[in-house]
């Protein structure tokens, strides 16, 4: 960390930095200038983090050398990190493919996504019991009997199933019934929520707030593995932008950038990302181009009659479509199929 203090600052007041970097553990440097002191903390500088040094008087700026979220820094596992769920992993040298309704709204409904995305070559599925509407007068989901309906819909075809839970109040009904727990953009910082995730010994699928930076992910997940959760897989799904012709805007950017600040695997919803079905298989492949280690993608056997997310929703044939060239994609990037 390096300190820079302000030009009125004294003497004493730069040993008493000096002194309480030293308790800390950490080595002082003191740099005197003719116009400003510096003082640098040498070591791991997220034990000064608390002490909110910036609010000293005679202290100007803080810069942070390290990253701060030390958990989830690639420093930690330079070659990247493997999640495996049910059997199915997610990280280098694979393309993991996510699919299935955006909700569950009948065992008929569950039970033809299920068999439908298992024959076209998924490797999990998706569906949401516990819904976040953005109006309270939308479909909010089955919700227990939502979540039995996917495990069952699951165990039959022999995909591990992965589902939102929205509150902690939920997790343990959830956590009966899923393989994996999704946080979605709307609670990535609900941090009570990423605190119980990190002690709940389920992989968790983290997806990226509408409005967060990466840096902001990044620590959400800091949450999760500080608990001691080590499953976890981050998903890009779209920010806000001023361009409204999608419903959200992409940022693939993400992908190549959060695997080269962080170990955790990254996959892509080109279904929330776009809202638009026929930008749905084309932002896919563009996800595979770009790295991410997988995708997610809503698959309806009834996109019309959908009661959520009918727009963004692949019929059955468009899936098995876009697996084969999802094949292809990620053969490019030197991945294949999970
Ligand atoms: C979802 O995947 O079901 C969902 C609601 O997505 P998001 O949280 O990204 O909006
Ligand atoms: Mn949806």
């Amino acid at each position: 960390m390096i300190i820079i203090l302000r030009s009125d600052a004294t003497k004493e007041q730069a040993d008493s930095l000096l002194a309480l970097i030293a308790e800390h553990g950490l080595k002082p440097l003191y740099m005197p200038g003719s116009e400003r002191t510096v003082i640098g903390a040498l070591g791991d500088e997220r034990v000064l983090v608390p002490l909110e040094l910036e609010a000293l008087p005679f202290v100007e700026r803080v810069l942070p050398v390290l990253s701060p979220y030390k958990l989830a820094s690639r420093e930690k596992r330079p070659g990247g990190s493997t999640v495996t769920v049910g059997g199915v992993p997610f990280g280098p040298g694979t393309f993991t493919i996510v699919a299935g309704p955006c909700a569950v709204e009948s065992e008929a409904q569950i039970g033809e996504a299920a068999r439908r995305v298992k024959a076209a070559g998924a490797h999990m599925l998706r569906g949401g019991a516990f819904k976040p509407r953005t109006s309270p007068y939308s479909f909010q989901g089955l919700e227990e009997e939502g979540l039995r309906l996917l495990a069952a819909a699951g165990r039959e075809v022999g995909l591990p199933v992965v589902t939102e839970v929205m509150d902690i109040y939920d997790l343990e009904l959830v956590a009966r019934h899923a393989d994996m727990l999704q946080v979605g953009a709307r609670n990535m910082q609900d941090y009570r929520l990423l605190k119980e995730l990190g002690k709940a010994g389920l992989p968790v699928l983290l997806k990226r707030g509408m409005s967060a930076t990466y840096e902001e992910l990044l620590l959400s997940a800091e949450y999760l593995l500080k608990e001691g959760n080590k499953q976890v897989v981050l998903c890009e799904r779209g920010i806000k932008t001023f361009e409204h012709a999608t419903r959200n805007t992409l940022d693939l950017n993400a992908v190549p950038y959060l695997q080269r600040q962080s170990h955790l695997p990254v996959i892509v919803d080109p279904s929330h990302g776009s809202g638009l079905r026929e930008l749905v298989a084309p932002m896919a492949k563009a996800a595979a181009a770009a790295g991410a280690d997988g995708v997610m993608v809503e698959v309806h056997p009834d996109p019309g009659h959908a009661l959520s997310d009918g727009a963004q929703a692949l019929g059955p044939d468009q899936f098995a479509e876009l697996v084969g060239s999802l094949r292809d994609h990620a053969a490019l990037e030197g991945r294949r199929l999970a």
